[in-house]
């Protein structure tokens, strides 16, 4: 790990909570930027390396949608987005178009430095992505499809071995249902969210110490799924 500071543009037009969280990521370490426009936001990410973006779905001059989508054609910088809790839509739209995480308004700080932390720890990780993951007492060799709880290999089907290895390659991220569904089963199997319930549960069931208070899969009501190693 680097000890230069993380550098994190906060694009947000409302001038109190752009300061907010610009305080908060000082504190936490940060070299936060601030961007009060869309346009703005994309210029600080082209004019230095850039280690995570907060950005405001509901900017003047684009919308926070078109700001991913243009930002995704060339760069795989972590985003946490902020939605309004009646943008429940923009905010699945936003997560399915690239965006890692969201943080509903109003938020505290120690709920926005959570996640922070999080996208910045994956950011660095990815530069090495390894194939061996453990958590609680689950061991996964993905170069050589292994599983294995407590030193037992455990036996997971096709569907719930692909489910799992698209979790631990997007740790700490939100998965909508939507992503999932196609990641697992393929284009055009984005809608039958009940099968992904079954396979969730049936996870849980095999790599959770208590499958009913999950530690690891963990469910975002209404949006999808976060694994948390
Ligand atoms: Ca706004």
């Amino acid at each position: 790990m680097s000890d230069a500071k993380p550098r994190v543009i906060v694009v947000e037009d409302e001038p109190q909570i752009r300061r907010f969280v610009s305080d908060a990521l000082r504190r936490e370490g940060c070299t936060p930027i601030q961007a009060g426009t869309a346009q703005q936001g994309l210029d600080e990410v082209v004019a230095g390396k850039t280690d995570l973006v907060v950005l405001d779905l509901g900017l003047p001059d684009m919308s926070g949608i078109e700001f991913i989508r243009d930002l995704r054609t060339w760069s795989r910088v972590p985003i946490l987005i902020l939605s309004a809790r009646s943008g429940e839509q923009d905010k699945i739209a936003a997560l399915d178009t690239g965006a890692d995480d969201y943080l509903a308004k109003p938020f505290g700080v120690g709920e926005l430095l959570a996640r922070v932390r999080a996208l910045l720890r994956r950011h660095r990780e990815d530069d090495d992505a390894s194939p061996h993951h453990r958590f609680g007492d689950v061991e996964a060799d993905l170069s050589r499809r292994i599983v294995s709880r407590a030193g037992q290999e455990l036996h997971l089907t096709q569907i719930e071995y692909r489910l799992l290895a698209v979790m631990l390659a997007n740790s700490s991220k939100v998965l909508t249902h939507r992503h999932l569904m196609q990641e697992v089963w393929g284009p055009g199997h984005g809608e039958q969210a009940h099968y992904l319930r079954i396979y969730v549960a049936r996870l849980r069931q095999k790599l959770e110490s208590d499958p009913t208070q999950p530690q690891h899969i963990l469910t975002e009501t209404g949006v999808g799924y976060r694994f948390q190693p």
